[in-house]
């Protein structure tokens, strides 16, 4: 049985660890624990070390949990690729999407929002490693997507997510993700509602920060493996 409280803390341990050696302020650096696949007990055991953002990437799965907890100091945030069809309980139930990287989608969420609800807090994806198996727009796309974005008073538009890519090549990830914090200021200057970077992984979180990331996913590393789907 993985000790997911002693998890949980190594992993925010690492995180202030290289806020500090990147002399980021502390605390900059929001860790979302990725849940996804992982049972209700194991969220619940987070929680009660003191764990609030939770990233969730199945729809139906996702929905489930932030009824089952119905907890207004959880922050629920969803990272997975969304379809159109499925819009609607990712639109009533989440807090964050992270992965918006089409107008389409974007419009259905911005009218499926509770007109009561806090507007939908949005990422655009950005693929930057420029993988065909990826989803996310290109860089050249960030700009013309935000405005369209801007327009939704549903929505915010609160930054970038982006997943980095696979390689031991600590240079090409340092680059890639300078990249995208460059895009994150070019944005930042249009939009006074953007202040939020989603990158970094378990393998990458040191490159991440360095880079300027305000939010890391972390989900194995916490929770343990996760069997294939
Ligand atoms: C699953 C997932 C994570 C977490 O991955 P781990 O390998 O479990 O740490 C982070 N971001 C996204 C988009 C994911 O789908």
């Amino acid at each position: 049985m993985p000790n997911i409280t002693e998890r949980l803390n190594s992993a925010i341990n690492s995180i202030r660890f290289f806020e500090k050696k990147s002399q980021r302020v502390e605390n900059s650096v929001e860790l979302i624990a990725v849940s996804k696949t992982k049972p209700i007990s194991d969220i619940e055991q987070a929680i009660a070390a003191g764990q609030r953002h939770f990233g969730e990437n199945y729809v139906q799965e996702g929905v489930e949990k932030v009824l089952h907890f119905d907890d207004s100091s959880l922050t629920w945030h969803f990272i997975g690729p969304l379809q159109s069809n499925k819009t609607r309980v990712v639109a009533e139930n989440f807090d964050w999407i992270h992965t918006i990287d089409r107008l389409k989608i974007a419009k259905r969420l911005n009218e499926q929002r509770g007109v009561f609800q806090k507007p939908l807090q949005i990422l655009i994806q950005v693929n930057i490693s420029d993988e065909e198996s990826k989803s996310g727009v290109s860089p050249d796309e960030v700009m013309a997507l935000a405005t369209e974005l801007a327009q939704f008073d549903r929505l915010t538009v609160r930054g970038l997510m982006t997943i980095g890519v696979k390689t031991d090549d600590l240079s090409v990830i340092n680059k890639q993700f300078d990249k995208m914090h460059q895009l994150l200021q070019q944005l930042k200057k249009e939009f006074d509602t953007v202040d939020t970077l989603s990158m970094g992984m378990s393998s990458d979180i040191e490159q991440a920060i360095g880079n300027g990331s305000t939010m890391v996913r972390i989900g194995s590393a916490i929770f343990g493996a996760r069997a294939p789907k």
